[in-house]
């Protein structure tokens, strides 16, 4: 039979990055086992590409503090273009109750070491998107470090570097059972044969929760369908706009290509596998942008182009990270709740550390662990868009 010392459940960037991680500490009997034919048809190649340091909770600031500067020498270190554009997050407060969270949050930002976050008053928000309706604007919060990267080619990056150093990635393999004897876990059942190993990660996104069945463990994980709409070019915001994001409505955009990208969280969504996109999405997402963003106005949209994906959800909103108590071997790296690409490098480096060494510097784990969910210890992280 097969065997590895550590076998990863899905390869895309947050199995992808564990995988490197893993070669980085040492540990270079790794097998990543992803069902897809290719790499990134799970929610990393639909997602925005979004990364900032700009969150409610210490433990989401410090995995963006170790991710972000990651992403900007990506490209030095696995020698493939992480994308990272240094553009900036924009978050445009209309109501008092938005200054008083940005400034909550922007108090958070600064103790846990984040340097580059201002507070901004309506003139500073005009400078940044001029573009925008800012007539019922009263302030913002802008931090230059956060961005975009492009998750596909940050996930390919992960992949080379760590095959380069001896870890096997099999594709069109489905993982169907995971084994488990008196000691813990002991290997995988796949659609090409079984694998034995005494140390499983679970990165399989937004099937997590059925992965985790297999080994008897309640994940609490469920898909949510997210949809984005990108404009045909268009050229009437800036190529160094930031994400602008609008907390009246949710309604937030990138430049992307020519054009610009646009998202907005349904508040009617419901989870399930659905990943087609709902052509009635257009209307409610121009109405939200064109009352912040007048010139979309002068947009074109073709459905076409538009797409959605899976979001993997927790009750709270913050992954699930580390080792399964009761079940030895078992490690689950899931339920991002949006946030799966920014933090994919620091999931990696807490996942290696606690494999590895059985501890991670980079953050207390604790509270992250699956067991939160049942012992009702739940995290709220308010900034999830
Ligand atoms: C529209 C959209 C916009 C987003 N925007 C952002 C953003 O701006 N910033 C951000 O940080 N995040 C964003 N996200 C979230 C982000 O894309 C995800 O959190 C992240 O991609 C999760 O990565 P993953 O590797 O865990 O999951 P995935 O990329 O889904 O990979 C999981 C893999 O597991 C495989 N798999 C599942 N079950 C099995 C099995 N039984 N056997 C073998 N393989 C299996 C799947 O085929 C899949 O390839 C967005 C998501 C969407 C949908």
């Amino acid at each position: 039979m097969r065997a590895a010392d550590v076998i990863i459940i899905g390869g895309g960037i947050v199995g992808s990055s564990v995988a490197w991680h893993l070669t980085e500490a040492g540990c270079r009997s790794v097998v990543v086992i992803e069902r897809e034919a290719h790499q990134g048809k799970g929610s990393t190649g639909k997602s925005m590409g979004g990364v900032r340091a700009q969150f409610s909770m210490p433990i989401s600031i410090r995995m963006s503090l170790y991710s972000i500067p990651f992403f900007g020498r990506f490209e030095e270190v696995m020698g493939h273009p992480s994308g990272y554009r240094a553009q900036g997050y924009l978050f445009v407060a209309t109501d008092p109750r938005h200054m008083l969270y940005l400034r909550e949050n922007y108090a958070k930002q600064l103790a846990v070491g984040l340097k580059t976050v201002h507070l901004l008053d309506p003139d500073d928000v005009r400078q940044i998107a001029p573009e925008i309706r800012s007539d019922d604007v009263i302030g913002g919060s802008f931090c230059s470090t956060d961005g975009f990267v492009d998750p596909h080619s940050v996930m390919t990056g992960f992949m080379l570097k760590a095959m380069e150093r001896g870890v096997e990635l099999m594709r069109a393999t489905e993982v169907i059972g995971i084994r488990a004897d008196a000691r813990g876990i002991c290997g995988v059942e796949t659609s090409r044969g079984a694998i034995a190993g005494r140390v499983v990660v679970n990165a399989a996104g937004a099937w997590a929760g059925l992965v985790a069945r297999l080994a008897g463990v309640d994940l609490p994980v469920e898909p949510l369908r997210r949809m984005l709409v990108p404009t045909e070019p268009f050229d009437k915001v800036a190529h160094t706009s930031p994400m602008v994001v609008d907390m009246g409505t949710g309604f937030h955009y990138r430049p992307e290509g020519r054009g610009i990208l646009m998202a907005w969280n349904d508040p009617e969504e419901t989870p399930g596998f659905k990943t087609n996109f709902d052509h009635g999405f257009i209307e409610k997402i121009l109405s939200r942008g064109v009352s912040r963003l007048p010139v979309l106005e002068e947009a074109e949209v073709n459905p076409k182009r538009a797409w959605a994906g899976l979001y993997e959800m927790t009750p709270d909103h913050h992954p699930v990270i580390g080792p399964v108590k009761g079940l030895p071997g078992m490690y689950l790296a899931n339920g991002f709740s949006g946030h799966g690409v920014m933090h994919s490098p620091a999931t990696g480096r807490i996942v290696a550390d606690l494999i590895t060494t059985g501890h991670s510097h980079l953050v207390e784990t604790e509270p992250l662990g699956v067991e939160r969910f049942a012992e009702g210890r739940l995290l709220h992280e308010t900034a999830v868009l």
